[in-house]
């Protein structure tokens, strides 16, 4: 039984109940005879029950046509006047047949019209040539599925093509057996696309954890400092590869409360961005400060900017502004997806600031811990 039927039921013995427990009490001079507001009839009450369902509601006769119908059946535009859509008239049809319930899809022919994106009905014989639609909107659960399948498809997408290089690498190092210093060669780069494999499915296990639906592992107390110390540490290598220098204010002395294996990894995310994106000889800056109850980090570089237009795309998995620089400089797409998750996560956000040609300042907003002593200044200390 349905929802729907189980709420009819359910006020159809409520009703009855009522009628009976009101008569059995008078009878028996329970009820003080004192003018109470009337009873509203069954046929009222069952009346309220349609209308208040969240579901589309419509009973067509064997003719075809709507005898009642609620207003979310006209919402969801299973019904206009007593016309039901012409798929839930040939499913009434149907259903009246072979007396069983089917599943029909309603949902909207044209892609501009302002009902829900997708509306999945079943239609039940009631008996006498009367059968029932009951209209769900379903549009959520259908973006979700086509945002999962989005995801399969890219992640394949970014797994074949370091498996295709993999592969032809080794064809390579067979041909060149003979020739130590190319066997070198194609053996390097075979431990790149190795590398970058590796990444990508570490990186893919990081999100999946982030959006699952645990959250986070154990709260423990987080010092500021010790998340820019770690992260400045991890970085350094790839900061001194690329010559840049990375400029640190000094220390804080906040606490945040959350996972600190997460902390310094977006941070170190955020900071090999501003590495992999600006020219050699520029500064990468690394600042924090206290903005009310939360703690700010911030990464400022003097690298390509990002548009205005890509700047809200940047946090999405996968995308990059110019996928062949990303590619050539080991990124995997993800890096900006996890800094955003690790922040909605702890109750912060990242935000951005980015002009092209002048470079990007990426700042981590995070709640101080509940019963933090407060810090007098306000600025950078
Ligand atoms: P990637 O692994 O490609 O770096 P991210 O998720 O970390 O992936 O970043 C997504 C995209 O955002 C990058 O490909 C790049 O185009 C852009 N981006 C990120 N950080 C910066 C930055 N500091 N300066 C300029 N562009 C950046």
């Amino acid at each position: 039984m349905t929802g729907v039927v189980c709420v009819l039921v359910a006020a159809l013995a409520l009703a009855a109940g009522i009628v009976l427990g009101r008569r059995w009490g008078r009878s028996r001079g329970v009820v003080p005879p004192t003018a109470a507001p009337p009873e509203p009839a069954l046929a009222d009450l069952l009346e309220r029950v349609f209308s208040a369902t969240d579901e589309g509601l419509v009973v067509v006769d064997r003719g075809g046509a709507a005898v009642l119908a609620n207003r979310r059946a006209r919402e969801l535009g299973v019904v206009a006047g007593d016309k039901p859509d012409a798929r839930a008239v040939a499913a009434c049809a149907d259903v009246r047949e072979r007396g069983t319930t089917v599943a029909v899809d309603l949902s909207p022919l044209a892609a501009r019209s302002r009902r829900p994106a997708a509306v999945l009905a079943r239609v039940r014989p009631l008996g006498d040539g009367y059968t029932m639609v009951e209209a769900t909107d379903t549009s959520d659960a259908v973006r979700l599925e086509a945002t999962r399948r989005d995801f399969v498809a890219n992640v394949s997408h970014e797994l074949k093509t370091p498996v295709g290089a993999v592969g032809l690498l080794a064809e390579a190092v067979l041909d060149a057996a003979d020739d130590p210093a190319e066997v070198r060669r194609f053996g390097t780069k075979i431990v790149r696309e190795a590398d970058r494999l590796g990444n990508l499915v570490t990186e893919l296990i990081a999100l999946s954890r982030l959006t699952g639906a645990e959250g986070l592992p154990e709260l423990s107390r987080v010092a500021i400092d010790e998340v820019v110390c770690e992260a400045l540490h991890r970085t350094r290598l790839s900061a001194e590869a690329a010559r840049i220098e990375i400029v640190v204010d000094k220390p804080i002395g906040l606490e945040v409360e959350g996972d600190q294996t997460l902390l310094i990894t977006a941070l170190c995310n955020l900071i090999e961005n501003a590495i992999a994106y600006s020219p050699a000889e520029t500064p990468v800056s690394v600042s924090r400060r206290q903005s009310g109850d939360a703690v700010e980090i911030a990464v400022t570089d003097r690298g390509i900017g990002i548009a205005p237009e890509h700047q809200k795309r940047v946090f999405e998995r996968f995308f990059r502004v110019d996928p062949a620089r990303s590619r050539a400089t080991g990124g995997t797409g993800l890096g900006l997806a996890i800094v955003k998750h690790v922040l909605a996560n702890h109750g912060g956000e990242v935000r951005l600031w980015s002009s092209p040609g002048t470079g990007s300042t990426f700042t981590m907003r995070l709640p101080l811990a509940p019963d933090h002593a407060p810090v007098h200044t306000g600025g950078t200390s």
